[in-house]
């Protein structure tokens, strides 16, 4: 894995890359931004941001969405996908807020991930955007383009979110989410245009013999190298068993047959 200071380096190229890295999801507050990124999951930020005006209309605050009919609140945001599941998501944390926080967004990782329908994720988006908390949320872009650049080297999102916070000073945390997010919507795919991109000559991926080889479009997250290296092992038919029968050929079918007279 890079040093902290080679990540630091990095980071600064993926910034100059992507001087606009930010969230693309619209809003206002900790409020919004918090239902906002609910709803983003298995969702495009586009998908929600044509939601929410008119959600932030209806349920311009806690308290309001805490109220919310699910049989009213499901054709809201029905095209975000799993809106049954969001909708109890979102009345469930907007209720635990009026119960546990006055209505208010806590700018606490500990409270906000005891909310339902908010994991550490969601959790370090709300802190990092809307609170001025440093937050590092780690999603599968994050985890694909850090892993494959080698300046974080596991598959799960915590140990990820653990390893680049070490190499990164708090004020740089959400930057560099934001900016391996975009580098992994625009440049590092699951299929990469390693041509594009600031970083190339320092990625591990891109400078591993084995993961080059690797089919297009295969990678999608941690250990990249490790699964490319396993894709180049030539396959060799088996050898014939030691004193195994030889089988007899059968006649092909478009072989004649003999046939003996009857006697
Ligand atoms: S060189 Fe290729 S694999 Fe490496 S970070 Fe850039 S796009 Fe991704």
């Amino acid at each position: 894995m890079k040093t902290a200071a080679d990540t630091r380096q990095i980071l600064d190229s993926l910034e100059g890359q992507h001087p606009d890295a930010d969230t693309e999801l619209h809003y206002q507050n900790a409020f919004q931004l918090l239902v906002a990124t609910i709803l983003s999951a298995q969702s495009t930020d586009q998908g929600v941001n044509m939601v929410t005006p008119a959600l932030f209309k209806r349920y311009p605050d806690a308290n309001a969405l805490a109220a919310a009919v699910l049989a009213e609140l499901e054709p809201q945001i029905h095209s975000t996908g799993f809106f049954r599941q969001k909708s109890k998501a979102l009345v469930g944390m907007a209720q635990a807020l009026v119960e546990r926080h006055h209505g208010e967004v806590p700018a606490d990782m500990g409270a906000l991930v005891k909310l339902p329908g908010v994991g550490r994720k969601t959790a370090n988006v709300v802190l990092g955007h809307a609170l001025g908390v440093p937050g590092l949320p780690v999603d599968r872009h994050v985890l694909r383009v850090s892993n494959r650049i080698g300046i974080a080297e596991s598959d799960d999102p915590v140990v990820v979110e653990q390893q680049l916070c070490a190499a990164l000073p708090p004020e740089r945390w959400i930057r560099a989410s934001d900016t391996l997010i975009l580098h992994g919507r625009r440049i590092c795919r699951p299929q990469p245009r390693c041509d594009a991109c600031a970083v190339s000559d320092v990625c591990d991926y891109y400078n591993s013999p084995a993961a080059r080889v690797e089919p297009k479009g295969r990678p999608n997250s941690g250990n990249v190298r490790r699964r490319a290296a396993r894709n180049v092992v030539k396959k060799t038919p088996p050898k014939p068993k030691k004193n195994s029968p030889k089988k007899k050929a059968k006649p092909s079918r478009g072989t004649p047959r003999v046939r003996h007279p009857r006697r």
